[in-house]
């Protein structure tokens, strides 16, 4: 009652919930209730969580924040929410992201921006928790009531994307954690944004089944959470092989709250001197040399690294990404699902459907991916960024079998924007940007994760990043403590 109380007050400046789900929130609260008072239940009995609209959820709405798929209620439960479920965790409501997931600042929503909670740290909305220090109020921690502050108004910055709105309701404290996904930064941007913690497991950590593709060999579900604890007891959760998704791999899935207390001495952190990008402000390097102190000082072994192809992600994967998302998307066609356009006979209605369906990110996505599938460009522009992506990924392997155990990095490179910032609105490639440093991870398919370091000169909140070896979430959590 609490959160949904807080989510009536504040969701209204901030619009991070497309749906709030109250009657199904108070009756599996109840369900809990009746569990604990009985001494049962599992990992997440009874906490609330948020869920980023592109994850299916049976009968509710589920429409990846697109107008094609007004009035989409799945019949069906995506794997991950099914985990969260089965373990006790109670559904708060849909989260506003970017439509299919396509954008770095929630502005493509159909449903509209989401606003960041934070201004700066003397004018945050609903708490005025310092971000540095947020393993105190963790739902797992002490002292973790749901904080009702006064709104303020005028409040002008994007909370990152494309999983704004998981980020912000996080932020808020309008949900215990939330769900997001991340084909290319849209867990850890986000997270940077809004002083939260988010995970991009290692691709095939959790099934993609029942969540609304993007990229399909990009794709990954991931917690945002308030601090790296919370982050770690949601992702043994969310986790699982799954026969329904054939890329989820087989593996244990550890107890990740475990690995926080050890030691990170004699870990060997790479530090990548081709993330050091002209240009860069001031205040992330530093922040990024504050990380590294914070490691050397917890007795990690700092080792500069070389990833010489980092330069080529971001292009190749402007040419990856929207290869598959438009296969993807070629689905929303007015026949099978949410929106029909009628024309007079079926190509027209496609045609209808798609046209007043899509935003024009999304189209523009479209465009780009059929372009570079298609006959006399395939082996140009597709095929070349196939090889390409093997090349990142064999940085990562070399540096990794050199001994390496974690790369640092900066989250983003800059911290959160304005909403309707004419530069990036100007400019798609501006926008793109954001992603400079997240996107090789998905590239290679690695785990990365996103915890709040610092705040820059006007009080918002900076993240540093950590990438780990493929399904070594652990070390990704263990080294996070350090930092937040
Ligand atoms: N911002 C990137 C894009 O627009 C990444 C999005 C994501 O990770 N879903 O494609």
């Amino acid at each position: 009652d609490a959160y949904l109380s807080a989510i009536d007050a504040a969701n209204g400046a901030l619009n991070a919930y497309v749906k709030v789900t109250h009657d199904k929130a108070r009756a599996m609260a109840a369900a809990s209730d009746a569990k604990l008072s009985k001494g049962e239940g599992g990992a997440l009995e009874g906490i609330p969580l948020g869920i980023k609209d592109l994850f299916g959820t049976e009968g509710v709405h589920t429409q990846a924040c697109s107008h094609v798929l007004d009035g989409f209620e799945p019949r069906y439960e995506s794997t991950v929410t099914a985990n969260l479920w089965a373990d006790g965790a109670v559904m708060l409501g849909k989260l506003n992201m970017d439509e299919f997931a396509m954008g770095s600042s929630n502005e493509t929503s159909y449903y509209g921006p989401v606003r960041n909670p934070w201004r700066s740290s003397r004018e945050m909305i609903m708490t005025g928790k310092p971000v540095t220090h947020a393993g105190e109020g963790g739902f797992a921690g002490e002292g973790s009531s749901v904080r009702r502050e006064r709104v303020l108004d005028n409040v002008d910055l994007v909370p990152g994307g494309s999983s704004g709105g998981s980020a912000a309701a996080v932020s808020a404290w309008l949900c215990a954690g939330a769900t997001a996904t991340d084909t290319g930064g849209s867990i850890r941007q986000p997270a940077a944004f809004t002083g939260t913690v988010g995970i991009k497991p290692t691709y095939g950590r959790c099934s993609r089944w029942g969540i609304v593709a993007f990229a399909s060999s990009l794709d990954q579900a991931g917690p945002i959470a308030r601090d790296v604890r919370d982050a770690a007891i949601l992702l043994r959760s969310m986790a699982s092989v799954d026969r329904k998704d054939t890329t989820s791999v087989d593996l244990p899935v550890p107890d990740y709250e475990a690995a926080l207390g050890r030691s990170v001495r004699g870990m060997k952190i790479g530090i990548p001197k081709e993330y050091r990008v002209d240009g860069m402000p001031a205040e992330i390097e530093a922040l990024w040399q504050q990380g590294i102190d914070w490691m050397r000082d917890a007795g990690a072994e700092i080792v500069d690294i070389s990833l010489p192809h980092t330069k080529y992600a971001q292009p190749a994967y402007y040419i990856v990404a929207p290869a598959e998302a438009s296969s993807n998307l070629a689905r929303y066609d007015g026949v099978r699902y949410g929106l029909r356009v009628p024309g007079k006979d079926i190509a027209e209605m496609y045609e209808k459907t798609r046209a007043a369906g899509f935003g024009r990110e999304v189209k523009r996505r479209i465009m780009i991916g059929t372009y570079v599938l298609s006959a006399g460009y395939y082996d140009a522009y597709y095929l070349k960024a196939q090889k390409v992506r093997t090349l990142i990924k064999k940085d990562f392997e070399d540096v990794f079998a050199a001994g390496v155990d974690a790369i640092l990095t900066p989250a983003t490179p800059s911290a959160a924007f304005g909403i309707a910032d004419q530069d990036m609105a100007s400019d798609p490639v501006k926008m793109y940007l954001n992603d400079i440093f997240t996107v090789t991870v998905n590239m290679a398919g690695l785990p990365g994760i996103a915890v709040p370091a610092g705040l820059d000169g006007r009080g918002l909140p900076l993240g540093l990043q950590l990438i780990g070896k493929p399904f070594e979430e652990e070390t990704l959590f263990r080294t996070a403590h350090v930092i937040e």
